[in-house]
């Protein structure tokens, strides 16, 4: 499900202060001040979200719906009235510039009595003095101003924040929940049913550890195929194992290239050899194991002007088998 079609139902699993929030949504009572903590992949920033959407739809049903002009812009990021810290992915902590210049924004933008959010994810990055610099704003919110701040940390939100915030606690995700987010999601009922029992209650948790799971799938097949080539000869039934991989074939081409630099620094007494390398690989001369990456990175730029991931697989395999085939004492 994504979350543009996210409904108030699809949230009451998530405790009873979940439960009271949405119930002051819906009669229009929601505070000016709304923290939402919990520890990292509960789903703060998805309520985050669906409350910014709900406070700004214009529909005269259920809000959000997901469908007005209102909600389309919340969801591209492109809605005047929802206002954010400007962060670069450099920034990790939120300064008190940035708060700085949100409050000028806010200052500055019409009143018009229309309705506005201001959006504080990972408040707890904010810095002490980021904070205090808020803090006459959130006292003195006008109304139809929502501020909504998520928090991983409640201790890093300064108390003086806290107090003038209704402060919501959203517990870790149920197992069967997660499960069935993840089966959603379209991901195998086996690696769900896994993924849910190690997160801890943490979607996000829960998708990195599939994501490690689909590297090492990765990795191993990258070792059974490309890797294992001895000659020419080999490459057709290579091939043919990876003849359902047209989804997955750029990643796995990463995956190609990071074994073969871990390999070469192997071989340069920089690091441990990958256990699954073969003696062929383990005794590569390092001229060798360069000119294999090479046609890896050559793979790379052919699939980055759009060539038929095939032809691709198939050029790379025959230049990695005749490599290969030229190492042999
Ligand atoms: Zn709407």
């Amino acid at each position: 499900m994504s979350n543009s079609e996210l409904r108030a139902a699809d949230f009451v699993s998530r405790g009873s202060s979940v439960r009271a929030l949405l119930e002051d949504l819906r009669l229009n009572r929601l505070p000016n001040a709304v923290l939402m903590c919990g520890a990292s992949g509960v789903g703060k920033r998805t309520l985050a979200d669906y409350l910014a959407r709900a406070l700004l739809c214009v529909s005269e049903g259920e809000r959000p719906c997901g469908r007005c002009g209102a909600c389309k812009r919340v969801l591209s990021g492109t809605h005047p009235d929802l206002l954010a810290p400007a962060l670069t992915p450099r920034d990790k902590t939120i300064k008190i510039d940035h708060i700085r210049e949100l409050l000028e924004q806010l200052s500055r933008h019409s009143l018009e009595g229309g309705r506005r959010v201001i959006l504080l994810k990972n408040a707890e990055r904010m810095t002490a003095q980021a904070q205090n610099s808020l803090l006459k704003s959130l006292e003195e919110a006008r109304e139809g101003d929502w501020f909504l701040l998520t928090a991983d940390q409640e201790s890093a939100i300064l108390p003086t924040i806290r107090s003038r915030c209704l402060t919501v606690r959203i517990p870790p995700f149920e197992e069967k929940r997660v499960r069935s987010i993840l089966i959603a999601e379209g991901i195998g009922d086996a690696a769900a049913e896994r993924a849910a029992e190690l997160c801890e209650g943490s979607l996000t948790r829960a998708r990195e550890l599939l994501a490690d799971e689909e590297d090492e799938r990765l990795r191993r097949m990258v070792y059974d195929t490309f890797l294992a080539l001895q000659s020419a000869a080999d490459a057709p039934a290579a091939e043919n194992r990876l003849k359902d991989m047209k989804d997955h074939f750029d990643r796995l081409l990463s995956v190609l290239e990071r074994e073969i630099r871990l390999i070469s620094r192997a071989r340069a007494g920089l690091c441990e050899m990958p256990a699954e390398a073969s003696s062929v690989w383990q005794q590569a001369p390092l001229f060798g194991v360069g000119r294999a990456l090479d046609h890896v990175l050559q793979a790379q730029r052919l699939r980055a002007s759009n060539v038929n991931w095939q032809a691709v697989m198939n050029g790379l395999m025959q230049n990695i088998a005749e490599e290969v085939s030229t190492w042999r004492p």
